[in-house]
């Protein structure tokens, strides 16, 4: 089998789940967080979790563009987004996170470590071999320009929102506060909806399928969560603001 059939058969695989995925969290709720005590089997610090599930993204999408360094300065921008973002998520998140707080199912960390390893071998790949070579004036397009404003956009509301919930606990805190300022004064998630425009603005300014796909992953894992985390508010307390959505203002 030649790679280019591998990637094309891991791609489909990939798509198929991420669309099966979205309406099946609707009824199952990944067991980590707030959601997660007691399920979901054996359990590991959640700090080395975040590491170990995250880290395989910029080490594979690295990987990929030292094997076969693209010409051209656009996948290059690409390369620079992908690794701001988780070169941040894999090691900075972590470690600021209250660290005694919360532990998480080895088996949620091995399945996102999967997740990370396709992910980034898929969109690594694309950008530097199996996509087709951007033209040059690729980088005044349309469709970058708003792909890569839409990610820098969904990058700062999604750094900003994750800042107000990490602030919310003083050391040694495992409890839950009703978080206020920025976007939360109109939605309960604004760090899903600025993880979704990040990657929505990657796949806009890629011209990708396997960005798209990982933008529809994205959503697939977020938003419905996002509504069990608002429910899980409005459950909790009972003076959570009554205005406030779980996603997107004013209206979902
Ligand atoms: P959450 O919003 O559930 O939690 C983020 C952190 O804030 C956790 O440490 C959590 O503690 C703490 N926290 C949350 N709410 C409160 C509160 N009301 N009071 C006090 N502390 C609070 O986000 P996730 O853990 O699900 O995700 C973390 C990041 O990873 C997000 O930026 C998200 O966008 C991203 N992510 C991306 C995915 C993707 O598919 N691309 C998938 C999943 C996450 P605790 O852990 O104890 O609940």
């Amino acid at each position: 089998m030649t790679e280019r059939l591998f990637f094309d058969g891991l791609l489909i695989v990939f798509a198929v789940a991420a669309v099966a995925t979205f309406p099946a969290l609707y009824f199952i709720t990944a067991p980590y967080g707030r959601h997660g005590d007691g399920r979901g089997g054996p359990r590991m610090s959640a700090t080395a979790g975040w590491i170990l599930m995250e880290a395989p993204s910029p080490i594979v999408l690295a990987l990929c563009f030292v094997l076969a360094p693209p010409a051209g300065a656009a996948p290059w921008v690409f390369f620079a987004l992908w690794q701001a973002h988780y070169l941040h998520r894999a090691f900075v998140f972590p470690l600021r996170r209250h660290r005694s707080a919360r532990t998480m199912p080895v088996s949620i960390a091995l399945g996102a470590l999967a997740f990370n390893l396709c992910n980034g071998y898929l969109n690594g790949r694309w950008l530097t071999v199996f996509g087709p070579e951007l033209p040059a004036d690729w980088l005044v397009s349309w469709p970058f320009i708003a792909g890569v404003l839409l990610f820098c956009a969904g990058f700062a509301i999604n750094f900003h929102a994750d800042e107000v919930l990490l602030r919310l606990r003083k050391p040694g805190e495992t409890g839950y506060r009703i978080p206020h300022g920025g976007l939360y004064r109109w939605i309960t998630c604004p760090n899903y909806l600025g993880e979704i425009l990040e990657w929505v603005g990657f796949a806009l300014a890629t011209w990708s399928l396997p960005a798209l796909v990982f933008a529809v992953w994205t959503a697939a894992n977020l938003v419905p969560r996002a509504r069990t985390h608002h429910q899980w508010y409005r459950e909790k307390f009972p003076d959570y603001p009554p205005g406030r959505r779980a996603l997107v203002p004013g209206i979902y």
